[in-house]
């Protein structure tokens, strides 16, 4: 990858923009770029140094990448909105080609890696609940102001700050939240983690006994049944199989889970004899959020590969259905009060009904998120039932696509 067209190699020492950052270690990479901790000679601070890969197609995802992080720190001067900073751009040249570079604020570790250090325990519900408004925070600004949609809303992509002493930086978001280096860090385990609904005890034997005996009661549908499909256009099977896409991974070992485990994937299908993956995701889906509605599940162009006419899977005739209030109680030991509350806060987010589905603006007025202590309140947008404008053209314009459909 370090070739032309490919990553800049870069030196701990190494002087970028005349001078402007010299750069102190190597904070992480991507399949478009290297990012650095660099210091900013100008200011006197920190700051992250992402040097992208050179060939033209990377560059123009890079320019247009700076147009939407421009307009994103634009709208929020006060650094009170939950996103990552661009402070500066500029072009590098160097042996492999003209590399764009950005310059961020520099924050901390990303949540998978505070993850894995708790070797996939999970964290304090009050960080969880903690974490989640302030990416709710983000993500309503995003949405309402700028009409962004972020698309990529998972783990790696969540920096850390630490807001333990808000004082010795009070205007800014928190000090970067570096975590020690583990041997859990790298390299990555090997085993997908399970899913939450996966087995009261998550053994992977038990998995493959329900497998075997799906595979077993499955009967073959050979009506030749069609469904509606293609009336959105919508790709299922691409939302399928990304997913669950970079989830935390674990090994197969559960010594020491006595139910308390909580770093699992939502969903973690796998192929059986007669049934594929992605027929597996959707009957997981179902056993934890009930059917699938039939107009949802026949509307896809997909949807004759997994349902039959009567929106019944193919080949998984028969689910068990475990509801996740439940999940939490049997499996993670939650008190009925705390999965209860939980439950009320993350079913209707996973709604069939896209139109169905809270806005972030309607989750932070969530009980759930107010019941913690907290370190840091960031702050919010005005009301949404005073500025209502985008929750109900959202919800108006899924009632049309139903209609027109
Ligand atoms: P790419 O867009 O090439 O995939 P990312 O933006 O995901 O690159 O960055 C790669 C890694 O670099 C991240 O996972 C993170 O660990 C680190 N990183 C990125 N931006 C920052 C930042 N502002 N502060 C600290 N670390 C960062």
């Amino acid at each position: 990858e370090y070739r032309r067209g490919g990553y800049h190699a870069v030196r701990v020492g190494d002087s970028f923009n005349k001078g402007a950052y010299v750069v102190q270690s190597k904070l992480g990479w991507g399949h478009f770029s290297t990012v650095w901790l660099a210091w900013d000679t100008n200011h006197s601070r920190y700051v992250a140094l992402k040097v992208q890969k050179s060939a033209q197609h990377y560059t123009e995802a890079a320019m247009d990448e700076i147009k939407i992080l421009k307009q994103i720190a634009d709208g929020d001067p006060d650094d009170s909105r939950c996103v990552v900073k661009l402070l500066d751009h500029f072009k590098h040249s160097g042996p492999n080609g003209n590399h764009v570079c950005m310059v961020f604020e520099f924050l901390g570790d990303n949540l998978l890696t505070l993850i894995k250090y708790t070797d996939y325990h999970g964290i304090p519900l009050p960080m969880v609940k903690e974490i989640c408004r302030h990416v709710l925070v983000g993500l309503d600004y995003l949405h309402r102001v700028l009409a962004i949609i972020h698309t990529d809303l998972k783990p790696e992509n969540i920096l850390l700050v630490s807001t333990i002493d808000p004082s010795k930086n009070p205007r800014k978001s928190g000090v970067p939240l570096v975590l020690p280096a583990t041997e859990a860090d790298d390299p990555p385990p090997k085993a997908p983690a399970p899913s939450v609904n996966g087995g009261p005890t998550k053994s992977q034997k038990k998995k493959i006994r329900r497998k075997a005996k799906r595979a077993a009661t499955a009967t073959s549908e050979g009506s030749g049944a069609v469904a509606s499909g293609d009336t959105d256009g919508s790709d299922d099977r691409g939302d399928l199989s990304t997913a669950n896409e970079g989830s935390p991974n674990q090994d197969g070992d559960n010594k020491g889970d006595k139910g308390t485990r909580r770093g699992d994937v939502l969903f973690d299908p796998h192929s059986g004899d007669n049934f594929e993956r992605d027929e597996d995701h959707l009957a997981l889906m179902m056993e934890l959020l009930g059917m699938m509605p039939r107009k949802i599940a026949l509307g896809g162009r997909y949807s004759r590969e997994f349902f039959n006419r009567y929106g019944d899977l193919r080949h998984i005739r028969r689910l068990r259905f475990w509801p996740l209030n439940k999940v939490l109680v049997d499996k993670y030991r939650f008190s009925e009060r705390d999965s209860n509350d939980m439950a009320d806060f993350l079913v209707p987010i996973l709604d069939f009904v896209p139109g169905k589905r809270p806005v972030a603006a309607q989750l932070l007025q969530h009980p759930w998120l107010d019941a913690g202590p907290f370190h840091r309140q960031p702050k919010t947008l005005p009301d949404p039932t005073e500025n209502s404008v985008d929750v109900v053209s959202e919800k108006q314009r899924f009632e049309n696509q139903e209609r027109d459909a």
